[in-house]
């Protein structure tokens, strides 16, 4: 096996020049679209298949279903209404009519369609003024001696800008016919195939570019069939292979270990007004055993909001800093950054230890004073945004980088902390709130171990949930008068998809002012993210205070905030949020001793799928059940935020349908990087190229 390897990935390599008829120019133009070699033309896949090895009777066309029919033009017909129309009117031997309709033509095609001439089309029929009629068919004019039909179903390719569909299909052809042999091609263990029941490569390519006129379309449309799985399973394989390969090659950097007391730790703790979860003492373990080793640390710590993770956090630096090191805390909103400030500074100020604050936001002064303050190592520890990231932000000595709600953040953003030590890779310690089903995590971090949180500190009250039509509004805010009277806080929350900041901060702004005319006794606050920092930060300490009954606000809220005397959230259009990030507003309530409620409210009607999403939030308070159903209902992309992870952007495979492939794929790389590490990167070069950062290892 392992002597395949190097064949293939030439094969890999080769440029498409050595086709017929591609010149300098054509390779550039193709080179421009992502097609650089005979590969890539490989995996270029149809997006569907036409069938053309039959032919069907006019009479037995349908609407809506796409079929091959043949026969004679009747009458001809070109008109303008409003713009150039050309209709051939067919008739078959049966004596039925089908309509060609055209919308752009040349006048060669007018000619050509005369009187009696035989023309076979393809294409979908709809219900037109005479009958059946197809916009736009293809269509080929036949010999009167032409009766060969296709042998096997036609490849409809995915669109590349500035080429026809002939031509693409014209340079597939070619690369297919220099498909190197089985042997050569394949780098999978045949045991596997085998046991997997699937074909070779060679094979799988061949089939779905020319299936036989007998293959199950269907099934191919569905993306369920074996040759498609195939693909799908040596390209997830890649991926895992390459962030395993990333993991590896950073730990085999190795680091600096982190031996000293935890005599800083003891501290926090006896300071600490609770007593830390079972969960929290055994992530804390595990995390001060990683940090003892001499290799970095690469951790997610998976735990539901309000399960206590910035405390477990805090605990790391502390042993950072008791080695007379830095560490730093990243986090992905200038909110959530001061939340963790606060809360730090709190917990750490008193120790003696200097924190110190760097976001966007920071300029000026502020700003030199505290980029001094970290490459001087006065600076502990440093709490900011992604601006900790930023070119000229040198630390003095960073050993722990710990970055919050991983999700937001990409792979490569977490990868390039790592640059930010000073001769020693830091560790890195990620949390997320939004738990990952384990399969996905698996796959979207194959080259982190995790750890979870999977209890909540006691006393917390479960968050009532109730979904509500906004019909149902001013109920909604009498219900707001007399919990607010009552001496409870409540959350108002504004929610705009997709809208910009500027939107957003609008509607919050309208809805803060109805608020306040429907509620006059009651002391209403507003936060969004056009506010100034100060300004959001002073009234979240107002609403913290209990100088605020009622807090209106946009997503921002969503992670960090803590105010255990607010038992009462509403969320407004709520059917438009992803299951997570509603679950992750939710635990914004529910901190207290108080009984909780969450409102859900909708806009009517409601959908059978968006009343199914909702449903689930009222039944459970698990963020990992709810976390498994958002991954069911809305794929892999949106519970990862994985725009930025890339994780979303494979050719062929698709987590969620594939997800019963995830078990094969990880223990086949287990195997392939013990025993076949040259095919392992065989199969990383294949997929994923010279983009991966394992190049270094
Ligand atoms: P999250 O995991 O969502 O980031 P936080 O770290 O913000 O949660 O913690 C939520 C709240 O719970 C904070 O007020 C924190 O001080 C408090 N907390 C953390 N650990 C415990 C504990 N063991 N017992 C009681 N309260 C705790
Ligand atoms: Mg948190």
């Amino acid at each position: 096996m392992p002597a395949a390897a190097p064949i293939a990935i030439a094969d890999v390599e080769t440029p498409l020049t050595v086709l017929a008829g591609v010149g300098p120019a054509l390779r550039e133009k193709l080179a421009a679209r992502g097609l650089l070699t005979l590969q890539d033309l490989w995996l270029h896949l149809p997006r569907s298949y036409e069938d053309r090895t039959q032919l069907t009777p006019m009479s037995a066309l349908r609407a809506g279903i796409a079929a091959q029919t043949e026969g004679r033009v009747e009458l001809v017909e070109r008109s303008f209404r409003g713009r150039p129309v050309l209709k051939v009117v067919l008739v078959d031997a049966g004596n039925q009519r089908l309509t060609l309709r055209f919308f752009h033509f040349r006048a060669q095609q007018v000619t050509q369609f005369a009187k009696g001439v035989r023309v076979r089309v393809f294409g979908t029929p709809r219900p037109g003024q005479l009958g059946l009629e197809i916009v736009h068919p293809s269509y080929r004019l036949l010999d009167d001696d032409e009766h060969a039909l296709s042998q096997s179903l036609d490849p409809v390719y995915p669109e590349i800008e500035g080429f026809g569909a002939a031509s693409i299909r014209k340079l597939i052809v070619q690369a297919l016919q220099r498909l190197p042999s089985e042997d050569a091609l394949e780098l999978l263990p045949s045991a596997w195939l085998a046991r997997l029941r699937l074909p070779s490569l060679r094979q799988a390519i061949v089939y779905l570019h020319q299936p036989p006129r007998d293959a199950n379309v269907a099934l191919l449309q569905s993306g369920l069939h074996p040759a498609q799985r195939r693909l799908a399973l040596e390209e997830l394989l890649a991926h895992q292979l390459s962030l395993r390969r990333q993991r590896l090659a950073l730990q085999a950097e190795g680091t600096r270990a982190l031996r000293g007391s935890e005599g800083l730790v003891s501290k926090l703790k006896n300071a600490l007004p609770f007593k830390l979860t079972g969960a929290q003492a055994r992530v804390y373990a595990q995390l001060r055993e990683d940090l003892r080793q001499p290799k970095p640390m690469l951790r997610l710590v998976q735990g539901d909001v309000g399960s206590g993770k910035t405390v477990v956090a805090a605990m790391a630096a502390l042993l950072a800093i008791a080695d007379g090191r830095q560490a730093a805390l990243m986090a992905p909103t200038e909110l959530l950054a001061e939340q963790h400030l606060a809360n730090l500074r709190a917990w750490l100020e008193p120790l003696g230890l200097r924190v110190c604050w760097l976001a966007g936001k920071v300029t000026g002064k502020a700003r030199t004073k505290a980029l001094d303050e970290v490459a001087s190592g006065a600076a502990q520890l440093v709490v900011g945004t992604h601006a900790l990231m930023q070119e000229g932000v040198a630390f003095h000595d960073l050993a722990l980088a710990i970055i919050d709600e991983q999700h937001r953040f990409g792979v490569h953003q977490r990868l390039a902390l790592r640059e930010k030590g000073r001769g020693s890779i830091p560790h890195q310690l990620v949390m997320t709130a939004t738990p990952i089903p384990r399969t996905l995590a698996m796959s979207a971090y194959a080259d982190l171990d995790v750890s979870a949180i999977d209890e909540l500190p006691p006393g917390r009250t479960p968050v009532t949930t109730v979904v509500l039509s906004s019909e149902r509004r001013p109920e909604l805010i009498d219900r707001i008068h007399v919990a607010c009277a009552e001496g409870r806080q409540v959350y108002w929350v504004c929610t705009l998809i997709d809208e910009s900041d500027e939107v957003q901060a609008q509607a919050a702004q309208t809805t803060f002012e109805a608020l306040q005319d429907a509620l006059p006794s009651v002391r209403v606050g507003l936060v969004h993210g056009r506010l100034k920092a100060a300004d959001k930060q002073a009234t979240m300490l107002a609403f913290k205070a209990g100088e605020l009954d009622l807090l209106v606000a946009t997503t921002v809220i969503e992670v960090g905030v803590d105010v255990p005397n607010a038992s009462l959230m509403v969320i407004e259009n709520a059917e438009r949020l992803g299951l997570s990030q509603l679950h992750q507003l939710r635990g914004r309530v529910g901190r207290g001793s108080a009984a909780s409620s969450c409102v859900l409210l909708y806009q009517s009607p409601l959908g059978q799928m968006a009343r199914q999403r909702l449903d689930t939030l009222r039944q459970t308070n698990d963020g990992f059940a709810i976390a498994e159903k958002d991954l069911e209902l809305r794929g892999p992309g949106e519970l990862l935020g994985t725009r930025q992870t890339g994780i979303a952007s494979f050719r062929m495979a698709d987590l969620v349908r594939d997800a019963d492939l995830l078990p094969q794929v990880h223990a086949l790389a287990d195997d392939l990087l013990q025993t076949a590490p040259v095919v392992a990167d065989g199969i990383i070069q294949r997929w994923i190229g010279a983009a991966a950062r394992y190049a270094s290892a």
